[in-house]
């Protein structure tokens, strides 16, 4: 177990506004969306985005990593990078992005469905969101982190035929895009380490409509299902408090551009 780095209002408030920001680089790519276009000019555009509001796109050249956004379509589970390949109706659409200013960073995903996606893909999408806010529910001060697992793993593979992906997990943020602790998306309630009030955690259900199992494709990067079927995938940054979590990022701006989007399912 290593040290969970409590943060200061100020840091927090830093946090919060680098979120900001990259939900509107998020809500950019909801508005730009569609059959057709590719991953590379969707990230061209939120690296802009991100890079004209004085901020740095946490993702790229972390470990070499080539790009600002990781796009994960389909069986693609997360860490995908993006490419000149033309997005298709049905698809399901994983965006991952972190935003880096004032020696911050802030990260959240969102998984978006092209029309022509399947009632079974739409349902695994909405069940993945909600599972987000039920692990959300449990990172409350004195609660332990695998209080939050269980509470998405039971979510998800108790509630629906769903599986948690286990080799992946949420962590701890701060001057570091990843920090202690780790946040798994399954677990037993009371048991980890206690979670400090103050503490920035980014929970993040990777969830797969078959079998749990993932593989590293031959890119070295992108994590798919061994079966091949989608996986969904979200995830907001909070900082834990004494009552209930303060989310410092958010969907708001992502979700009003997917509602004007006529080729997206908004579930
Ligand atoms: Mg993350
Ligand atoms: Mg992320």
């Amino acid at each position: 177990m290593g040290k969970i780095i409590i943060k200061t209002e100020e840091e927090i408030e830093i946090v919060r506004q680098n979120g900001l920001i990259l939900a509107n680089a998020i809500a950019l790519v909801a508005q730009n969306i569609k059959s057709g276009v590719s991953g590379l000019f969707l990230d061209k555009l939120a690296e802009q985005f991100i890079r004209d509001n004085g901020a740095t796109p946490s993702f790229k050249g972390y470990h070499k990593f080539p790009a600002s956004l990781c796009i994960s379509i389909n069986e693609d589970v997360v860490h995908g990078i993006p490419h000149a390949v033309a997005l298709k109706p049905g698809d399901l659409i994983s965006i991952d992005a972190g935003v880096f200013k004032n020696n911050f960073h802030a990260d959240s995903a969102y998984t978006f469905a092209l029309v022509g996606a399947s009632e079974a893909v739409q349902h695994l999408m909405k069940v993945t969101k909600e599972s987000l806010y039920k692990g959300i529910e449990q990172a409350i001060a004195g609660n332990r982190i695998g209080d939050i697992g269980e509470a998405v793993q039971n979510y998800c593979e108790r509630k629906n035929p769903y599986k948690c992906v286990r080799e992946l997990v949420g962590h701890g943020l701060g001057k570091s895009l990843h920090e202690d602790p780790q946040v798994p998306n399954y677990g037993k309630a009371g048991k980890g380490d206690v979670l400090p009030e103050n503490c920035v955690i980014a929970i993040e259900p990777m969830v797969n409509l078959g079998r749990k199992d993932v593989y590293t494709k031959n890119d070295n990067w992108t994590i798919a299902t061994q079966d091949h079927k989608p996986s969904a995938h979200f995830e907001h940054t909070l900082c834990v408090r004494k009552s209930s979590a303060d989310i410092l990022t958010t969907f708001e701006p992502i979700e009003a551009a997917l509602k004007n989007n006529s080729e997206l399912i908004f579930v």
